[in-house]
């Protein structure tokens, strides 16, 4: 194990948002078997402990961290020949690909991968910063596509017995940026199963890899096409990246809107009863039955209807927090007076480090745009990002 580095190294220079202080410890193992025996180590060692990709949904207090940092750098991507048990048979599906992914390999390097193969189902989360190993933890998601629409398994270093196994993703709890993971499952994802489409095959015949079906508006009206419609592939990541990039949303060391931990807030979700309490200029979606979460917030309290803890048979509506985040008088590039933490100048919903800013001046702006928009429209907004030791 890699002990006291010499110099501590801090969560300023771990994690794309740039604050917060030491890590007291850290191991950066970069193989496999380096990364299950160093974890089991330092479980063992009864140490605190933090896992840690590419600290682009971390944000850890000024004090640091006084335990032991896993920070993944394992490398890897592999073509699984068999189909996941989980899926069809490859006979129902001939395009099917599974490929088999180590936790640390930046997730972005492997969507530019796959759409240079020619493989589909993932291109529209071009951009995301981040591991590859993070990537079930808040299911992330973005212009259509979530990874659980391609997730296959984890191969998962369980925290409780020690034990390594295989977890379907059926049994991750994969919700709208939640997953068992985020809600108290403790462990290591050692690699990930994806199923992708091959679509060589086609190529030939369409005259380029085309992507899944455009399923997001503002996406099919940047290509130019309708909903539904597929594009070649390598198109479909470049208007993705664009977009991504006039929000701030792809890390860029010359944009400092991009120091940040992408959106600070999930868009609520809430009661369809409750929904209809407030002003019908807020925009909503309904929300799938397959994308119901773990947490629902029991917004109705406020509205006087009564509690609706997760009952899947209570309609529910997802609301967009950014517009509830401006219609509560707080703009793009809005910051305390004194304050380096800041409102970023292209998006609401993410807050960014102007340069030199500390945790708890971050903290201390999420507090406000929450009491802001609680006392506007009695929503309560929730950090999507990992907070450790701050309160925010
Ligand atoms: C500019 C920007 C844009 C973003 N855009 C999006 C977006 O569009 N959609 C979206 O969903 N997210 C987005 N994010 C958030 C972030 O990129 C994703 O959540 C990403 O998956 C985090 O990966 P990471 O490796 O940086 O995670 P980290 O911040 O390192 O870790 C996040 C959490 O996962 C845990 N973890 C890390 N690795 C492992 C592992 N191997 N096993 C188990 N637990 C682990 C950590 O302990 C922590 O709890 C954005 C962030 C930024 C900065």
């Amino acid at each position: 194990m890699t002990s006291p580095a010499a110099s501590a190294p801090t969560f300023a220079d771990l994690t794309t948002m740039g604050v917060g202080g030491p890590a007291a410890r850290m191991v950066s193992p970069a193989t496999e078997q380096d990364l299950v025996d160093q974890t089991l180590i330092v479980w063992a060692s009864g140490d605190e402990w933090l896992l840690l990709g590419g600290g682009s949904n971390t944000i850890v207090a000024d004090e640091g961290f006084d335990g032991t940092v896993i920070r993944v750098l394992t490398r890897g991507v592999d073509v699984v020949s068999a189909s996941s048990p989980a899926s069809p048979s490859p006979s129902d599906h001939p395009d099917r690909l599974v490929l088999r992914v180590q936790a640390g390999e930046p997730w972005d390097e492997l969507v530019a991968y796959t759409v240079a193969q020619g493989w589909s189902g993932i291109e529209a989360l071009s951009g995301i910063p981040g591991s590859t190993g993070a990537s079930p933890v808040q299911n992330i998601g973005a212009y259509g596509q979530e990874l659980g629409n391609s997730l296959a398994a984890i191969d998962f270093l369980d925290y409780d017995s020690g034990e390594r196994r295989r977890m379907e993703a059926g049994e991750l709890e994969l919700g709208y940026r939640t997953s068992a993971l985020k809600q108290g499952l403790r462990g290591l994802v050692i690699a990930v199963e994806l199923n992708l489409h091959d679509t060589q095959s086609e190529a030939s015949v369409l005259g380029g890899a085309l992507s899944r079906p455009v399923s997001y508006p503002q996406l099919a009206t940047a290509l130019g096409v309708q909903l539904g419609d597929r594009v070649p592939l390598a198109q479909l990541r470049g208007a993705v990246l664009a977009l991504r990039a006039g929000k701030g949303m792809v890390l860029d060391p010359n944009d400092a809107d991009t120091r940040s931990a992408g959106s600070f807030f999930t868009n609520p979700i809430v009661s369809l009863a409750f929904s209809r309490t407030l002003p019908d200029a807020v925009p909503r979606w309904p929300l799938g039955e397959q994308e119901l979460p773990d947490r629902v917030i029991p917004l109705d309290e406020y509205a006087g209807v009564g509690p609706i803890p997760g009952e899947r048979s209570v309609p529910l509506v997802k609301l967009s927090a950014a517009w509830l985040i401006e219609h509560s008088g707080i703009s793009r590039g809005f910051r305390l007076p004194g304050s380096r933490a800041a409102i970023s100048s292209k998006h609401t919903l993410a807050l960014t480090n102007t340069g030199g800013a500390t945790a708890d001046e971050i903290a201390q702006l999420a507090r406000l745009v929450e009491a802001r928009v609680q006392s506007e429209f009695g929503v309560i907004l929730q950090p999507e990002p990992v907070l450790v030791g701050l309160d925010a």
